[in-house]
């Protein structure tokens, strides 16, 4: 069997999905999905070239191959690591396809058949702590079991601490990590709301986006121990491990990190100086399903469980899904696309998620077959559609 084809499809959700097939020369193919970003297709591309007329079975090896023959060694990260990722899933997905098993025997198979899902719920209606409340509620009764709020977000609060706030780019604020009094206060009433609406069984993280200051993101932790919280995702900006272990030595909270960092090499000093309490590898980003196992594992040996982050349509979170079966250390993945209601119907069949969990078939590969009419009335304007013109 040796690889004919691979191309690529934007799909322009709340995030550009790209899709990634790679084609053979028995008929069989797979079905994958990178990470958004500028480029990525073309570096789809671009990376694949090299593995043309291989024999797809080999795919630790020419995950290597892609990797040397975009980098050299050492050196690589970013926007070429999430192509290559999205090749990955599509090889994992073709292989499996064509050992008519599901991508999870391929891993050592399954703790699991069910995977829990958290909704990313982002934040309220309004600033008031009530309406973070009701989306709480809403997001249960849908029949999520856990769930996720971002605290890093326009609140009555901030101008007290920056003169330069601006609620429709508060993503770009890095100029003041301080967090105020009277803001902190509303972040705690937030999550008191939050945790008072669902009760104690359901699991709520809340998320800052790298925005703080160690010392003022560690009084916060302090202050939301109370609430039972699964995490505190990214207290502190991502580049130093040192601060994220300090945030995480001096709260009873426990801490989340790991979106931003890639390949196995990249996780190694976070595990190894256990410098967070639970680790969320973005996994059709950061290197694929068999990096993830390889972080997974290593995690494991500090007893860290791993809840990936996820922003993917239905291919890769589905795809994502078959490899956190087989992880033993496995917590919770998210879902990030409430706000997308044809989601789900970009795969044929049931919805891939239902009452808040991923429940794996026995079908080959990851089991999802596209939905091309929905996919393709999707396509970004300017992109190609596995090769056509949209
Ligand atoms: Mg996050």
């Amino acid at each position: 069997m040796k690889i004919t084809r691979v191309s690529t499809a934007v799909i322009a959700g709340n995030f550009d999905w790209v899709l990634v097939r790679v084609e053979t020369d028995a008929g069989v193919s797979g079905l994958g999905e990178a990470y958004w970003g500028a480029g990525v297709a073309e570096l789809v591309a671009k990376s694949s070239e090299c593995i043309i007329g291989e024999d797809p079975r080999n795919v630790g090896k020419l995950y290597e191959k892609m990797i040397r023959r975009m980098s050299g060694a050492g050196s690589l990260a970013g926007a070429t690591v999430t192509a290559i990722s999205g090749i990955e899933l599509a090889l994992w997905d073709l292989v499996a396809r064509s050992l008519n098993t599901p991508i999870s025997t391929l891993f050592g198979g399954r703790f699991r058949d069910r995977i829990r899902i958290y909704a990313d719920c982002h934040a309220g209606a309004d600033q008031t702590p009530e309406s973070f409340a009701e989306k709480a509620r809403a997001t249960v009764a849908a029949g999520f079991t856990a769930l996720k709020f971002d605290l890093d977000v326009p609140n009555p609060y901030r101008h007290l601490v920056v003169d330069d706030t601006d609620p429709a780019n508060h993503w770009f604020e890095p100029y003041n990590r301080t967090i105020g009094a009277s803001e902190r206060q509303w972040m705690v009433e937030v999550v008191a709301a939050v945790r008072d609406a669902v009760g104690p069984d359901i699991l709520v993280g809340m998320d800052c986006h790298w925005k703080y200051a160690v010392p003022d993101v560690i009084k916060l932790a302090q202050a939301l121990e109370q609430f039972d919280l699964l995490w505190l995702e990214d207290p502190v900006p991502p580049e130093n491990i040192a601060a994220q272990a300090e945030v995480t030595r001096n709260t009873r909270t426990p801490t989340c990190t790991g979106e931003n960092l890639y390949r196995k090499h990249g996780y190694r000093e976070l595990i190894e100086t256990q410098a967070a309490r639970i680790i969320a590898p973005d996994i059709p980003k950061m290197g694929g399903l068999l990096e993830a196992k390889k972080v997974a594992d290593h995690a494991d040996t500090y007893y860290i469980p791993i809840a990936p982050h996820n922003v993917a349509s239905p291919v890769g979170t589905v795809a994502a899904a078959h490899v956190c079966a087989a992880m033993s250390n496995f917590l919770v993945m998210e879902f990030h696309a409430s706000d997308v209601p044809w989601w789900a119907t970009m795969v044929d069949g049931d919805p891939p998620i239902r009452d808040g969990f991923i429940t794996l078939t026995d079908a080959p590969g990851h089991g999802l077959t596209l939905n091309e009419d929905v996919a393709r009335a999707n396509a970004k304007p300017g992109t190609t559609f596995f090769g056509d013109a949209v």
